[in-house]
């Protein structure tokens, strides 16, 4: 089994890891079109960087992470 991951580069977790998770909310401060675009560009990096892994499963790790609005 391939083990590539997009990993975060601090950590190697599979990014956004939780400090970067936290670091994105606090950063957008609720803005979420804009984290979600922000995200957007990280997962289609990730997609090309990933070409052999379930797109499905990139979707998720990037951004299902994400809060939803209260
Ligand atoms: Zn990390």
């Amino acid at each position: 089994m391939p083990t590539e991951t997009y990993g975060c580069r601090y950590c190697g977790d599979p990014w956004p890891c939780g400090p970067a998770r936290l670091a994105l909310l606090v950063g957008f401060k609720g803005d979420r079109v804009g984290l979600m675009m922000y995200l957007a560009v990280h997962l289609q990096r990730a997609l090309e960087a990933l070409p052999h892994q379930h797109p499905a499963l990139i979707v998720g790790q990037i951004l299902y992470w994400v809060p939803r609005r209260r």
